[in-house]
């Protein structure tokens, strides 16, 4: 197998680039070896400079649910970009992607647009802290809402501490005002929520977490947070980056019923351009500039290109059976994969919502928080991930991360990926 290009384009990145990579987790860091440049995609495949192919389940973290190159959604991106690429003025496609957004979502009666996931988590605290005129944010560990000075926290001491920054370049000041509380754990959340509440502005929460690999929110926890917000005036946010037009077209609130006040959006609603937005409530919406004091704004906010690639493909999503199609793929795949755990005797459960799934290499029974997903065994998760890799299939290169299925993955890509678990499955075993 030639790797070799690889290795030299990420030298030659690395004397430039931090890391050789524009976001971390592509170094490979958590698996070892050299990360795969990518030349192109097709459907459910991606294409490395070597010109090997690979079954990809990272799918752009997620964004790309009806694969790489939908040539439906790059035949609009083409009329797109033969009419201009940007003005920095309304159009026309801004309002209908937001009407497209408020049909699947009906909690979210306003919504502003933005430019990443990080933007839209960012601009839906800020807004929540200048509605209720308060400043702390509770968030939970193992979640991931961008990397926003304050959210880039890990747990103090106890659930009453304050957090401590994770990140070098964040002042204790800064995070002094997040909490951060187990995922999955009502009870705690309560009793912050008690005593603190008059300082509370709002709860984040992943509703079905994808950034500790995947996790499903109880459904009491959503709805225990649901009405501890109601009771104290604490703004409810989901943030749906991931799960947005993922786990059904409503996002995870349909699935689980319980409506936050403000939700975030990402991935999915760029078809693979750089998107965010957020929005909710009308009453607290309407508290953003320039209709409000909430100040937030963006040079390429509702960017037609992005906004005509996300139009597209929320169009083929609610037109075809999108979501029974994914499901029934992703289960086959799950249980296919489950069937080996189970045969080969192997610790390790999967982890599955939809069309994500994470395969956690644990003794653990269930995986439900950031606590018991720590417990894997990342050196096993490192190679499952090379031996799949070396027979072509491209999971995503860490433990704590999602896997996706998009609407590209035909049954064959499946069968072949559960053929090839096997293989990398018995070699955990030597
Ligand atoms: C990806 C992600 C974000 C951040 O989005 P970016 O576009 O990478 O800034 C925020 N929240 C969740 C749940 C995400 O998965």
């Amino acid at each position: 197998m030639d790797r070799g290009l690889n290795k030299q384009l990420f030298d030659r990145a690395r004397e430039c680039i931090p890391g050789g990579v524009n976001s971390p987790v592509r170094a490979f860091k958590a698996v070892g070896g050299v990360p795969l440049f990518i030349e192109k995609g097709k459907g459910a495949k991606i294409y490395d400079v070597a010109g090997k192919g690979y079954i990809d389940y990272c799918m752009s973290w997620g964004a790309l649910i009806l694969g790489h190159a939908h040539p439906e959604v790059i035949e609009r991106v083409r009329e797109a970009v033969g009419k201009g690429t940007s003005f920095g003025a309304p159009t026309k496609l801004e309002t209908e992607l937001v009407e497209e957004i408020r049909r699947a979502f009906p909690s979210m009666e306003m919504v502003r647009l933005v430019n990443s996931g990080t933007e839209a988590c960012m601009s839906a605290i800020r807004l929540a802290r200048g509605y209720t005129r308060r400043t702390k944010v509770v968030k939970f560990s193992g979640a991931y809402h961008g990397h926003a000075d304050y959210l880039l926290v890990q747990a103090g001491s106890g659930a009453t501490t304050l957090a401590r920054p994770d990140s070098a370049g964040v002042p204790a000041d800064f995070t002094r005002h997040t909490f951060v509380l187990p995922y999955n754990n009502l009870e705690m959340a309560e009793e912050v929520v008690k005593k603190q509440h008059e300082s509370i502005a709002c709860i984040i929460v992943e509703p079905i977490s994808g950034n500790m690999g995947v996790v499903k929110a109880k459904e009491e926890f959503l709805r225990g947070l649901r009405e501890i917000c109601h009771r104290y005036g604490i703004v409810l946010i989901f943030d749906e980056v991931i799960t947005g037009f993922r786990v059904s077209y409503g996002g995870a609130q349909e699935i689980y019923g319980v409506k936050p006040d403000l939700t975030c959006l990402g991935k999915i609603i760029g078809g693979g351009f750089p998107i965010g937005a957020f929005g909710g409530k009308r009453e607290i919406m309407e508290n953003l500039a320039p209709r409000g004091a909430v100040y937030q704004a963006g040079t390429l906010s509702g960017n037609p290109v992005s906004v005509t690639a996300g139009l597209a493909t929320l169009r083929i999503l609610s037109r075809e059976k999108a979501y029974s199609i994914l499901k029934k793929r992703a289960e086959r795949l799950v249980q296919g994969i489950r069937e080996h755990i189970g045969k080969l005797e192997i610790d390790a459960l999967v982890n599955q919502a939809g069309s994500m799934f994470t395969v956690f290499f644990t003794r653990e029974k269930e995986v439900c928080d950031y606590e018991t997903a720590l417990r894997s065994n990342t050196e096993h998760y490192a190679r499952f991930f090379h031996q799949m890799l070396a027979e072509g299939v491209y999971f995503p290169p860490s433990q704590f991360e999602a896997s996706f299925v998009s609407l590209a993955h035909g049954e064959e890509d499946i069968e072949k990926t559960i053929g090839v678990s096997l293989v990398a499955l018995e070699r955990l075993k030597n």
